[in-house]
C-alpha cells in the first residue's frame, strides 16, 4: 500500500519566507521568480487542471516546491523540472514525504518531454501544470506544442496579456503567431485572473491562469506543418508590412514575389492584405498552396 502524502503547507507568506530565510535562499529575479502564496489560487489551480490519483503530471519551475505539494498530494506521480540548482536542497526540504514527486535540476526546453512521457506514462498523454518563468512564457509552450509531446492538458500561470494574446482572434490587437500555434492545437480557456499580491515577491503585471486543452483530433489539416508555422512567424515579425512584404523579407522562406502574390490571389486576398488579418484556416489555405504549387 502506498504511503499517504503530508498536506500541502507552503502556500503561505510567513512559511514561505521561514523557508527561504532557512536556507538562505536569495530570490533570482533573471529565472522569473515569484512564488505563489495564496491557497486559493493553488487550488484553482488543481481544479483546472482536473487532477485525479490516475494522472502523471510534469510541473515546470517547482521554485520552492509550493504547487509540486499540492500535485504531489492530487496526482499519481510528478515531475518537477526546476533550472535553479540553489533550490533543490529547498525542495529537499519541503517535498519531503511526498514520496511520488521526482526533481530534476534542467532547464526545461533541454528535457525530452517525448522520453518522460514514455517511461512515466507509457506514452499516454499527460498534464502540464506550472506557475511559468514570464520571461521565457512563449518558448516554454512553444516548444511543448510544436514538439509533438503527447499531451492532455497544459494549465499555466502566465501574464494576463499573454493569456489575453493566447485566445485572440484575427483584426484584434492581441493576434499574433502564440495564438494561431495555441488554437492550432489547443482549445484556451482563461481559469481566473490572479493579483500581484497572490505572489512573494509581487510581479508588476497582472496574472492569469489559462487551460488549453489539446485538441484530440486535429481542428485543421495542413500538409505541411513546419511550413504553416514559417508563415504565421513571417506574417507577424514585420507587422506593419502587408502579408506579401513579410513573406518575401523573411530568411526562413525561399518564396520568389510572383509565388506569394500568386499564392495570395489564390487564397482570395488582395495583395495588400496584413497577415494579422487571416484566420488559421486562411494561413493553412496559403501553406496548402505553397506546398502543391511551388513543392516546398
Ligand atoms: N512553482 C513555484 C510557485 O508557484 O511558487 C515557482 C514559480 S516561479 C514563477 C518560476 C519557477 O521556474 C522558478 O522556480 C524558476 O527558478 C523556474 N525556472 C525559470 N526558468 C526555468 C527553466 N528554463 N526551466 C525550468 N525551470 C525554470
Amino acid at each position: 500500500m502506498s504511503r499517504p502524502v503530508p498536506r500541502p503547507y507552503l502556500a503561505n507568506p510567513q512559511i514561505t519566507r521561514a523557508v527561504l530565510d532557512r536556507h538562505k535562499f536569495t530570490i533570482q529575479k533573471k529565472y522569473g521568480q515569484n512564488f505563489l502564496i495564496a491557497p486559493h489560487v493553488l487550488e484553482d489551480i488543481i481544479c483546472a487542471a482536473g487532477i485525479t490519483e490516475h494522472d502523471y503530471v510534469l510541473e515546470i519551475g517547482p521554485g520552492i516546491g509550493t504547487m509540486t505539494q499540492y500535485l504531489g498530494a492530487n496526482a499519481r506521480e510528478v515531475t518537477a523540472v526546476e533550472i535553479d540548482r540553489m533550490l533543490i536542497p529547498v525542495l529537499e526540504d519541503t517535498l519531503q514525504g511526498y514520496h511520488n514527486v521526482e526533481v530534476i535540476n534542467q532547464d526545461i526546453l533541454k528535457v525530452d518531454i517525448r522520453k518522460l512521457a514514455q517511461e512515466k506514462n507509457q506514452g499516454n498523454p499527460i498534464k502540464v501544470v506550472a506557475n511559468l518563468p514570464y520571461y521565457i512564457t512563449t518558448p516554454i509552450i512553444m516548444n511543448l506544442l510544436e514538439s509533438h509531446v503527447p499531451i492532455e492538458s497544459i494549465t499555466v500561470m502566465v501574464q494576463k496579456e499573454v493569456a489575453d494574446r493566447m485566445q485572440s482572434g484575427p483584426g484584434t490587437k492581441d493576434y499574433g503567431a502564440l495564438s494561431l500555434a495555441v488554437q492550432y492545437f489547443a482549445r484556451p480557456e482563461i481559469v481566473t485572473e490572479v493579483s500581484p499580491d497572490c505572489f512573494m515577491p509581487q510581479p508588476k503585471v497582472g496574472s492569469a491562469v489559462v487551460r488549453l486543452t489539446a485538441y484530440t483530433e486535429p481542428r485543421v489539416i495542413v500538409q505541411d506543418e513546419a511550413l504553416l508555422f514559417r508563415l504565421i512567424r513571417a506574417s507577424f515579425n514585420q507587422r506593419r508590412k502587408t502579408l506579401v512584404n513579410g513573406l518575401k523579407n523573411s530568411p526562413e522562406l525561399q518564396f520568389s514575389r510572383e509565388e506569394i502574390e500568386t499564392a495570395v490571389a489564390a487564397i482570395g486576398k488582395p495583395l495588400t492584405v496584413r497577415g494579422e488579418t487571416l484566420t488559421l484556416e486562411e494561413f493553412v489555405a496559403l501553406a496548402d498552396y505553397l506546398t502543391g504549387e511551388c513543392g516546398r
